[in-house]
């Protein structure tokens, strides 16, 4: 009997040998969530701990700041490379493509954070290093750092209850990191664009957030970055190849089935006829990035997912998205290029010419087919009214028209460059923190072109972010005006030519006069007589 028993418990601890794989990692390497059978998220220490841990088990990552937090946090950015290289420089010498990855933009979505270390411990001790063949990737696992580490219950009220606290949304400062693409104002903001997108130039940006909106069943959805005032070519590839192209690998491969990015609206009825992907305003980073010429996407995980299924989706995504990249490292680079090559010729040639939006509207692009979702019932609530209520059945609809176009309802003429009076230091600081190149006026210059004479403006009543959004009203006349040395040239035949326009347009959606930039200047008592003059100048010749 003894012996039986014996014989027994060798057999099952050697099953258990079997099944429970020895970690592959060092015990620094094992993630918070996974040591807590995923009921906490990593802290800001965590998170520097395991990068610490990291660097001395693999001799192909560096670590550098972006910047540092109101609170005294550094923001770590990892880069990966074989061979290794520590500066943007070198990067550019490689010839390989730089793909810049960022979790944690939200504090209260953390699994981009906790993603972004599961596959830095597969490419740099696993079994992916092969995607560093083609590509340097930098990963920023914890971009908000402060709120990350204000974690509490309840911060994510329709978010499954896994981990059982998250960080905040907003940054320290009050931000809405999300919402700060144009005006740039938030601490980690200015770290990011000064010390990442400027010197390192990526070729596709990918922003980790998890949505807590609509009850579809797709276990993450995708949207890429937006060109209605962007160049075409770097949207048309990620949105009609680049993305579908990977969510067929992650069907094949991993049997998870993700889609388009978006919400229905139940008060339209049920079953849903539209679904609306989010809007195409710059102030959202990766929408920035279209109007840089480059590639980006937004990975939304689903907040009704518990956490460890959540953390596999982001992770997969991510994997899918750096091995697609690293097949077509050329082909990607090549697109940019062009891109920004074709910014500067449409200027050449078509300023004075044509006209581009400033303003847009969201519109239908396509139908959506086969859809899943979680069904809806129509029923009586105790007071009487119909009431939409959510069932546990999987169902697919189809025909579904998807509204992610954007039409331009408002537009203004191309112009070869614009004029800033030297007098407007806060529109020149923008300028430069966006990279744009500016030119200072050797002598005084007459420039020929339009000014945009201001009926009247008004701000908007409700703050948000700390604004009240400004808009102008008002027509362009033919003018030819002098402008001082010292004033400041913004030549529009540079590759960041939409961006600048979309900044500088005095209609535009999300630009400076959007932002407040011109409200001292609106505001003085002496500018009382109407119309007032725009103080930023278009002109057509150069
Ligand atoms: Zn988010």
């Amino acid at each position: 009997m003894a012996k039986i028993k014996f014989t027994l418990i060798l057999f099952l601890a050697l099953i258990q040998t079997r099944l429970c794989a020895q970690s592959p990692w060092p015990n620094g390497l094992i993630l918070t969530p996974e040591r807590s059978q995923f009921q906490k998220t990593s802290t800001h220490k965590d998170v520097i701990d395991f990068l610490n841990e990291i660097k001395t088990q693999s001799d192909k990552v560096f670590v550098f700041s972006m910047g540092t937090s109101l609170e005294g946090k550094e923001i770590p950015v990892a880069i990966l490379a074989n061979p290794l290289i520590k500066t943007a420089a070198q990067a550019k010498a490689s010839g390989k493509a730089v793909v810049y990855v960022q979790g944690n933009i939200h504090a209260g979505e953390v699994e981009g954070k906790e993603a972004i270390m599961m596959l830095m411990r597969d490419i740099l001790l696993g079994d992916k290093k092969h995607l560093l063949d083609n590509l340097i990737v930098l990963f920023a696992p914890i971009y908000n750092t402060d709120a990350n580490d204000k974690m509490a219950k309840g911060l994510r009220p329709s978010q499954e209850d896994s981990p059982i606290e998250t960080g905040q949304r907003e940054s320290s400062e009050g931000f809405d990191l999300n919402r700060d693409g144009m005006k740039l104002e938030a601490i980690e903001t200015r770290g990011l664009f000064e010390n990442v997108i400027l010197p390192w130039d990526p070729q596709i940006f990918v922003d980790l957030h998890t949505t807590n909106g609509t009850w579809h069943a797709y276990p993450l959805t995708w949207a890429p970055s937006y060109h209605s005032a962007g160049e075409y070519e770097p949207f048309e590839y990620s949105y009609y190849k680049m993305l579908p192209s990977i969510s067929r690998i992650v069907f094949e491969n991993h049997q998870l089935q993700f889609g388009v990015y978006g919400d229905y609206n139940l008060e339209e009825g049920w079953p849903p006829k539209n679904f609306y992907t989010y809007n195409h305003h710059p102030r959202y980073l990766v929408n920035q990035f279209g109007l840089r010429n480059r590639m980006a996407i937004l990975s939304e995980a689903f907040a009704h997912n518990r956490f460890y299924e959540r953390m596999n989706s982001t992770y997969i995504f991510m994997a899918e998205i750096l091995e697609f990249a690293n097949k077509n490292a050329h082909e990607i680079m090549d697109i940019t290029q062009r891109a920004d090559d074709s910014t500067i010729a449409n200027v050449l040639k078509n300023s004075g010419k044509i006209k581009k939006g400033t303003q847009y509207k969201l519109a239908p692009l396509n139908q959506l087919n086969d859809f899943i979702t979680y069904d809806y019932i129509k029923a009586l609530d105790s007071t009487g009214n119909q009431k939409y209520y959510r069932t546990s059945k999987l169902v697919k609809y189809s025909g579904i028209e998807y509204h992610a176009k954007f039409e331009s309802i408002r537009s203004s003429t191309l112009p070869r460059g614009y004029i800033v009076p030297a007098e407007f230091t806060n529109v020149i600081k923008n300028l430069k923190q966006h990279g744009i190149q500016i030119e200072v006026l050797k002598n005084n210059q007459v420039f020929e072109g339009e000014s945009f004479e201001i009926d009247s403006f008004t701000n908007a009543k409700t703050s948000f972010q700390k604004h009240n959004a400004c808009t102008l009203n008002g027509h362009f006349n033919p003018a030819i005006k002098k402008f001082k040395k010292g004033d400041v040239r913004v030549d529009m035949a540079q590759p960041l030519s939409n961006l600048i326009f979309y900044l500088l347009e005095p209609e535009s959606d999300d630009g400076l006069v959007h932002w407040n930039y011109f409200d001292t200047y609106l505001t003085q008592p002496w500018n009382k007589k109407k119309p007032m003059t725009y103080p930023i100048f278009k002109y057509f010749e150069k």
